[in-house]
């Protein structure tokens, strides 16, 4: 039998590989999906019956799995019975022959057919190795690839759609636009770099300084700048905001956080305070993925413990992108209240018992009256996080055509902008072409970087190791 360890395995080559595409658990099924050069014959020597090897592309065949070891013996062991998927390169996700088996679900079933694929000679998937290898074979670019990410991450809704969106090409074709633009602004330096001063200084524009295409650069910085403020939107979708419940014991801050997890019913995980005295649990506000924290459990009565919960409860606090101040309504505004600072969300709670009165002004913030117990005024609190949350929306989804999926996409925005900036201030300045074409060149060359048109193998290696395995 080949030797299957990934000692060596590394991104790049098309030898066969199989993961788990699903986590083996308590299911019905579980997706187990090969790829690479010869990985439909390899797999015939795992596959009862073996005509799968004639199969043709976009087929789905059933049949059993079965113990290649015992094979060779000639006595079969059957391990599952599965359905496969079987697509022939270049027409599959990863642009190579390729399977997808379902195979039965549970904590055993998966792991019994990813042993006999072992024992075939797959070896094991490195992280993002599917998506990868459909990146080498011009099946996705890397926008598409990173939204691919995106999606199997998504918290919300809404950060489910905008990676569908950046999926169907609506970054890739907003980037290659830009690019076009600038290769027109660069080519028509490089081609002014061919001839000398005196053959050309008739037929500039004085205005533009001495860089031709100059209104096309400006409208490419212009529509830069627009894609890297997207980011700091479409980063809040996806890697959410931390909303920190504080106040004085008996606030309600318990009652709030139970409040708003009901009415919310697409909660993503609970972390009760079994390992921590304070409360975390995910939810979704206006489509934003909201990690909401109870500090009630902060409080405690011995001395030294109140210590820990004091600083356990600043850091929190340090961490939070919003802060809910509870007020308890019926205590009214306290002087200890007041002290606590400037720029968070204050909130009157149980206005059942006590109306927000109409005079109460905390500094400037304006007040959110609720009732955690009775639910009045959620909406309204709602409301206001996700004002706070969106400030910058508004600007950034009027003006921008695409919107930035990664960090990494937002460096090279940058850098194309500081590039392009630094150029046309050389124009300005009526700088020789050859100092600013290399400017230019550049930019460009951080525009192919976001789509994979220019990538080095490092840089590939290092980004698809973030992804998960079976992607
Ligand atoms: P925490 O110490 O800040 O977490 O406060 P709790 O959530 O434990 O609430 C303290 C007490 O106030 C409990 O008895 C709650 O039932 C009560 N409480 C909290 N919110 C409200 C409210 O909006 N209206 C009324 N009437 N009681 C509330």
């Amino acid at each position: 039998m080949p030797d299957n360890t990934n000692a060596k395995a590394s991104y790049g080559d098309d030898s066969p590989i199989a993961a788990f595409a699903t986590t083996p658990g308590n299911s019905a099924l579980t997706l187990i999906r090969c790829s690479g050069k010869g990985a439909i014959e390899l797999f015939s020597l795992v596959f009862a019956p073996q005509k799968i090897k004639d199969v043709p592309g976009n087929t789905v065949i059933h049949g059993w799995i079965i113990n290649a070891v015992n094979k060779e013996k000639e006595t079969t062991e059957k391990i599952d019975e599965v359905l496969v998927s079987v697509f022939r390169a270049p027409k599959s996700y990863t642009g190579e022959d390729s399977l997808d088996i379902c195979c039965h679900g549970g904590p055993v079933a998966g792991k019994a057919v990813l042993g006999a694929l072992k024992c075939a000679g797959f070896r094991d998937a490195l992280p993002g190795e599917f998506t990868f290898r459909a990146f080498l074979n011009g099946k996705l670019d890397l926008t598409r690839c990173e939204s691919v990410m995106e999606l199997v991450s998504a918290k919300t809704d809404t950060g489910r759609r905008h990676a569908v969106m950046r999926l169907s090409g609506s970054l890739f074709a907003e980037i290659d636009e830009i690019k076009k633009m600038l290769v027109q602004v660069l080519s028509g330096a490089e081609i002014y770099l061919d001839y000398s001063e005196d053959e050309i200084s008739a037929d500039i524009d004085e205005a533009a300084g001495k860089l031709p295409n100059r209104d096309i650069a400006l409208q490419v910085l212009e529509r830069l700048k627009k894609l890297a403020i997207s980011w700091q939107i479409e980063r809040l979708y996806q890697e959410g905001l931390t909303v920190v419940i504080a106040g004085r014991p008996n606030a309600g801050k318990s009652s709030l956080f139970n409040a708003l997890l009901k009415e919310d019913r697409s909660i993503v995980t609970e972390i009760p305070g079994t390992t921590r005295d304070w409360i975390e649990a995910w939810v979704s506000i206006e489509g934003i993925p909201v990690r909401l924290v109870d500090t009630a459990g902060l409080r405690d009565t011995s001395d030294s413990i109140e210590k820990i919960g004091v600083e356990r409860s600043q850091k929190l606090l340090q961490e939070a992108d919003i802060v809910l101040y509870l007020i308890d309504g019926t205590q009214g505004l306290t002087e200890n209240d007041r002290d606590f600072g400037v720029s968070h969300l204050i909130v009157w709670n149980k206005a059942d018992l006590v109306p927000l009165p109409s005079d109460l002004t905390f500094l400037d913030n304006k007040v959110v009256s609720i009732s955690a117990k009775t639910g009045e005024g959620l909406v309204e609190l709602y409301a206001a996080i996700s004002l706070q949350a969106t400030a910058l929306q508004a600007t950034a989804s009027q003006t921008a055509a695409a919107a930035l999926g990664t960090e990494r996409q937002k460096n090279l925005v940058c850098a194309a902008c500081d590039a392009l900036e630094e150029a046309l201030m050389l124009a300005e300045k009526e700088e020789p072409l050859d100092l600013i074409a290399p400017l230019l060149r550049e930019a460009v060359n951080a525009l192919g970087e976001i789509t994979g048109e220019v990538s080095t193998s490092d840089i590939l290696e290092e980004m698809f190791s973030r992804f998960c395995v079976g992607k």
